[in-house]
């Protein structure tokens, strides 16, 4: 059957900030595709969660608390990983976010901060991760970036710099873990989630009216498009964006019209 080509039966798939949002999406699609998954955040309670729900599809799911941050964590999540199942066939590095602040306002701090979760926590865990992989010679590396990584995005200055250095970092990865490892990434429009939907509740109109599908996204849309990612239907295919927006090209937001949180 042509559908099994779309199958994660037996995939061991890592999905960072999987607590809720895109990554909890991300990791119920998975498991409801057949993977045994690892859920990584930094709040437990939210992870067991995901993990909890994800077994109910009659697969294994651990939660490991970590911050993806931070180097030490990232390796020894990645050593939990293996010495439970001894591979990882995906990774997706999901975690990652911003709330607005006009660039004449925001710090060196805050810059770095940004930039540190949106995209040098995603080498790092690439990084751990490919190890293994590369011994393996097999595996899926899916990065979430984001629209605004491509076009003006005011209010988001650092976000959208670091997500652009994503898409970077997927082509030049995709290049150096060949022949054997496939790296692609996933730019999500407007999608309603806990960390999106209070930034972005007073500027839904504006979303919707430069969004021909003219709905917000879920969790799912993406999840969807990752499954295929990380499938062997997409085995070849590496080194690619893929753009999972209803078809917005530009809305210009003010940083002053949208509200707090993101
Ligand atoms: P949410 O804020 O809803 O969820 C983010 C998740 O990441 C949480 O589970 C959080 O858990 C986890 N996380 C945050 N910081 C860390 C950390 N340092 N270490 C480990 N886990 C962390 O985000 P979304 O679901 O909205 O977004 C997910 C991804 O999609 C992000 O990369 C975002 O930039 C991207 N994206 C989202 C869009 C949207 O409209 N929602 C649009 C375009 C891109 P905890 O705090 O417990 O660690």
């Amino acid at each position: 059957m042509i559908l099994d080509a779309f199958s994660l039966q037996g995939k061991v798939a890592i999905i960072t900030g999987s607590g809720r949002g895109i990554g909890k999406g991300i990791a119920l699609a998975f498991a409801e595709a057949g993977a045994d998954i690892i859920c990584v955040g930094r709040t437990l309670s939210a992870i067991e969660a995901t993990a909890a729900e994800a077994r109910e599809f009659g697969h294994k799911a651990l939660a490991i608390g970590c911050d993806v941050t931070d180097s030490k964590q990232v390796e020894s999540m990645v050593a939990q990983t293996i010495q439970e199942f001894g591979r990882i066939d995906i990774l997706v590095n999901n975690a990652g976010g911003s709330t607005f602040c006009p660039a004449m306002k925001t710090s060196e701090r805050r810059w770095e901060a940004v930039v540190r979760l949106n995209l040098t926590a995603a080498f790092l865990c690439t990084k751990a991760v490919a190890r293994h992989m590369l011994e393996q010679k097999s595996g899926c590396i899916i990065n979430i970036s984001s629209g605004d990584s491509q076009l003006p995005a005011r209010g988001m200055v650092a976000y959208a710099a670091a997500k652009a250095g994503i898409n970077s970092m997927t082509k030049t990865m995709a290049w150096e873990l060949a022949p054997d490892i496939r790296v692609n990434c996933i730019l999500p429009g407007a999608i309603e989630t806990e960390g999106s939907g209070p930034a972005l509740a007073p500027v839904i109109g504006k979303l919707l009216a430069g969004t021909p599908r003219k709905r917000m996204g879920t969790p799912r849309d993406i999840a969807m498009a990752a499954i295929f990612l990380a499938s062997p239907a997409a085995d070849f295919v590496t080194g690619k964006k893929f753009e999972v927006d209803g078809g917005m090209e530009f809305v210009d937001l003010d940083p002053a019209e949208v509200g707090k949180g993101g």
